[in-house]
Order: structure tokens, then C-alpha cells, then sequence
């Protein structure tokens, strides 16, 4: 049985004040424990996150971060800085990444696996653009991200990961997938994962949807046999939303 997994991502919002008065409403949240939850902020709220969230069941986590330990990389944080924070998460090969800062599947490898290296569980992003989907090369697109993205992955760390699948012409759109069409590409991708590692990882490694997900849309979405729970941008910056989402299930 997998337990579903709501995360939030915060993307580039919040500054440390409001990131404090949103998570002061969150950590006094009546949620569902059944239900695992998180939210990725970012880099400069995560100490925030950490203080308020203590003695809470929400996880938090990064956006990105870099592969190496530490060293000369200007701008970047490392998978140590997210761990010593307590962190949980991290999103890794964002459509956002991979468009606007040219991430590509090479290199969000090599954050996947820094990531299982230092104990983070790594949300791995994947998803088609609205030509590739209408051109029926949804899957080809997604069976390359997948098979790049988790190269030389261990199929004992395979399980630790969290796959979101996210059709990039539903990100921030207002768009939904059907929750068919999300089901049957989150199925797709178990089936990858089955094809790679066996049926028994492919049974436990939990798949999201990411694309405008809402109160009124989750339950539906969540009801589908392979989405086993969401990414969440927009709806998640409402500590009432948040809730809504989280607890899908009462
Ligand atoms: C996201 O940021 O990954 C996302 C799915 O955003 P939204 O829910 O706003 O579409």
C-alpha cells in the first residue's frame, strides 16, 4: 500500500515574512496523518520552515540544489546544506529548471543520485509540452526523462524516489489533465519503472500528478488507481488550500 504524498512547491514566492505567516497557519493545521505532507521552499525560507514545522508531520524540503558537496559553485546550495537543515525533499528537473535554466537530463541525474547519497528523497519531475502531447510523443518525451534522469539508479534506492508526473501545459495554467489522461501517464511511467527494476518497485515507488491541482480537482485526481498523490504550485501558498488538498481523503 502507498501512502500518498501531497507536496507543495512554493516556487519562487514567499519571502521570509510571509513564508512565517504561512507556515504559522500550517503547522496549526488539523491534517491528515494517513497522508504524508511537505512543502518546498525556497532556499532562503527553509530555516523558517524548520523552526515552525518542528514537532509537525510536514516535511519540508528544497527546489533544487547542486551536486557537489561544496566548493566554487556561486549561487548554489548542496545536498549537505539541505540534510543539516533537516530537510526531507527535494524537486529535482522542474519544468521550470529545465526550461528557463537549461537543466538537462545529465546533470538532474547527477542530483538524483547526489540526493539518495545523502539520504534526501528526491522529487523527480518529468512531463510533455502541449506540442509533444498533441504530436502523441507524450510518452517518448517521458520514457527519455525517466531513463536519463534515473540512470544507474540502484533498485534499492529506486523506491526512496518520488516521481511527479507534471504535462508542462498544465503547470500554472489553470489546465488539469483529465484525471484519465493523468492516470494512464502515471501508469506509463510505473510500467517503466516495472520494465527497469521488476514489479515490486514499481508496486512501491510512488507517482505524483502535478499540473493545477485544487481542492475541487484532488479528490477526483487521487481517486485514479496509479496517482499516488501531488505536486502542488499555486493552490499550496493557501495555508486553507493546503489543508483542503492534504486532506482529500475526510
Ligand atoms: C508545480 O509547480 O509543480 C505545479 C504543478 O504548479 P501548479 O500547481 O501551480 O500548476
Amino acid at each position: 500500500m502507498r501512502k500518498p504524498v501531497i507536496v507543495g512547491n512554493w516556487k519562487m514566492n514567499m519571502t521570509v515574512s510571509e513564508a512565517e505567516k504561512l507556515l504559522d497557519e500550517i503547522k496549526d493545521l488539523d491534517l491528515d496523518t494517513e497522508v504524508e505532507a511537505g512543502v518546498c521552499t525556497p532556499a532562503i525560507d527553509l530555516l523558517v520552515a524548520k523552526e515552525k514545522l518542528a514537532g509537525t508531520n510536514v516535511g519540508f524540503g528544497g527546489q533544487n540544489m547542486y551536486f557537489e558537496e561544496s566548493g566554487a559553485f556561486t549561487g548554489e546550495i548542496s545536498p549537505t546544506m539541505l540534510t543539516d537543515i533537516g530537510a526531507k525533499y527535494v524537486i529535482l528537473g522542474h519544468s521550470e529548471r529545465r526550461e528557463y535554466f537549461k537543466e538537462c537530463d545529465c546533470l538532474i541525474n547527477k542530483k538524483v543520485k547526489a540526493a539518495l547519497d545523502h539520504d534526501l528523497v528526491p522529487i523527480l519531475c518529468c512531463g510533455e509540452t502541449l506540442e509533444e502531447r498533441e504530436a502523441n510523443e507524450h510518452e517518448a518525451k517521458v520514457k527519455g526523462q525517466i531513463e536519463k534522469d534515473l540512470k544507474d539508479v540502484s533498485a534499492e534506492d529506486i523506491e526512496k524516489v518520488i516521481i511527479a508526473y507534471e504535462p508542462i501545459w498544465a503547470i500554472g495554467t489553470g489546465k488539469t489533465a483529465s484525471s484519465e489522461d493523468a492516470d494512464a501517464m502515471c501508469g506509463y511511467i510505473r510500467s517503466l519503472i516495472a520494465e527497469k527494476y521488476g514489479k515490486d518497485a514499481a508496486e512501491k515507488i510512488r507517482i505524483q500528478y502535478g499540473g493545477s491541482v485544487k481542492p475541487n480537482n484532488v479528490v477526483e485526481l487521487m481517486g485514479k488507481e496509479n496517482i499516488d498523490g501531488a505536486l502542488v504550485g499555486g493552490a499550496s501558498l493557501k495555508a486553507e488550500d493546503f489543508k483542503a488538498l492534504v486532506n482529500f481523503n475526510k
